[in-house]
C-alpha cells in the first residue's frame, strides 16, 4: 500500500535478538551450575549464544529452566520450591517497570534476577550518530512509549532535526502515522507527535517511571551484533544489590560475541539491509531451525518476514525493483 520510494525499516526493537550473547551465556553458566532454577521467557529458550549453545540445550543437558509468563511467575515459584531461584529479565521499557514493581513488593531472598533491560532512545540516537543508515523519520514503539512517554525523543528528533510520530499497532495506526512523518517532511517540521493517543501520553505512566527510577540506574549495554550504547541499559541501584544474580552467584559477563557464520542479524537490527538479504534466510534459518535471533523471536524482523511468506522484494514491497 505504499508508495514507490518509501521504505519502512525494522530497528533494534526485539527485546530477544538485541539481549547481547554475553548474557544469555550468563544464564547458561548458572543455569548449568545447577544452582539454581533459571526461569525466562519463551522466546528466550532457543537463542543460540557461544558455539550454539541455548538455554534449550543447558535443560536438555539436565539444567532446571523453566518458561514464565512473567515475573510474577518466576517469584511464585522461588516461594514454592524455596531454592534459588534466577530470573532473567529482558526487555525494554515496557517490561522494566514491572521487574522493578516486583523488587519494590518484595521477593524472597533465594530470589534473584539477572538484568537485561535496556532502554530505546539511548539505541535511537546511536543509530542516528552512526550514519550507516540513512533515516528520515521515527515510528516510534507504542508499548515503550505507554511507559516513558514521547518526551524522551523530543532532544534527539531537535539534535538531529528528525521527524518522530509515536505510532499504534494496528495497520491503520502504522499507516497513520507514516502519514504523519511525511507530513512533518513535507512541513519542514522535526516534532514529536502521538499517533497512539489513546495510550501514550507525553509524560507516559509516571508511576510505573518512579518504580524504574527507584531500583535501577542506567549503565552502558552491549547489544547484540551493534556493540556497546552508552547509557542504554539498566542496572540495580545500591539498595537492591542484593538480587543481582551475576553477583550472587559469582558470574562475569565475558563480552564475548559470537555471530553464527553468515548470520546477518546485525545488520537486519541495525536497519541496513532487509532480512530477505541474509544469504541464510528462509534456506538455513528458519522459524523452525533458527541460527540467528531475529528468526527466534516472534518479535524478529526476520521471524516476522518467514512468517507472511516473504520471500524477497516482490512479495514484501510488490514492485518490481
Ligand atoms: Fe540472522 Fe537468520 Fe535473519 Fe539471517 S535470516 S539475519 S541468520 S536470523
Amino acid at each position: 500500500m505504499l508508495p514507490r520510494g518509501l521504505e519502512v525499516r525494522s530497528g533494534p526493537g526485539c527485546p530477544v535478538c538485541v539481549t547481547s550473547v554475553s548474557e544469555v551465556q550468563a544464564a547458561i553458566e548458572i543455569a548449568l551450575s545447577r544452582k539454581a532454577v533459571l526461569t525466562t521467557y519463551g522466546d528466550m529458550f532457543r537463542v543460540p549464544a557461544l558455539r550454539g549453545m541455548s538455554l534449550m540445550k543447558a535443560k536438555a543437558k539436565g539444567a532446571d529452566v523453566r518458561i514464565v509468563y512473567s515475573i510474577s511467575d518466576s517469584v511464585k515459584l522461588a516461594e514454592k520450591l524455596g531454592v534459588e531461584v534466577v530470573h532473567f529479565a529482558i526487555g525494554f521499557e515496557t517490561t522494566a517497570p514491572t521487574t522493578a514493581a516486583e523488587l519494590i513488593r518484595g521477593v524472597p531472598e533465594n530470589f534473584s534476577v539477572i538484568v537485561s533491560h535496556r532502554l530505546i532512545p539511548p539505541a535511537m540516537e546511536y543509530l542516528l550518530k552512526s550514519g550507516d543508515v540513512a533515516i528520515d523519520g521515527f515510528l516510534c514503539p507504542g508499548h515503550v512509549s505507554t511507559i516513558i512517554g514521547s518526551e524522551p525523543y523530543e532532544p534527539i528528533a531537535k539534535a538531529f532535526k528528525k521527524p518522530m510520530v509515536v505510532g499504534g499497532f494496528e495497520p491503520l495506526d502504522v499507516l497513520a502515522s507514516i502519514l504523519m512523518i511525511l507530513e512533518q517532511m513535507r512541513d519542514g517540521r522535526c516534532e514529536v507527535e502521538i499517533e497512539y493517543s489513546r495510550s501514550v501520553k507525553r509524560e507516559g505512566n509516571v508511576k510505573a517511571k518512579r518504580f524504574m527510577e527507584e531500583v535501577f540506574e542506567p549503565c552502558d549495554g552491549d547489544w547484540r551484533g551493534i556493540g556497546v550504547i552508552p547509557s542504554s541499559k539498566l542496572r540495580l541501584r545500591e539498595g537492591y544489590e542484593r538480587f543481582d544474580a551475576l553477583k550472587r552467584f559469582d558470574v562475569e559477563l565475558s563480552f564475548e560475541e559470537e555471530m553464527p557464520r553468515g548470520c546477518r542479524c546485525a545488520d537486519v537490527l541495525k536497519g541496513l539491509i532487509y532480512p530477505w538479504e541474509c544469504p541464510l534466510y528462509n534456506k538455513a534459518c528458519t522459524p523452525l531451525t533458527p541460527i540467528g535471533p531475529c528468526a527466534v523471536s516472534v518479535e524478529g524482523a526476520c521471524h516476522i518476514a518467514m512468517k507472511h511468506g516473504v520471500k524477497g522484494p516482490e512479495d514484501a514491497f510488490n514492485l518490481e525493483l
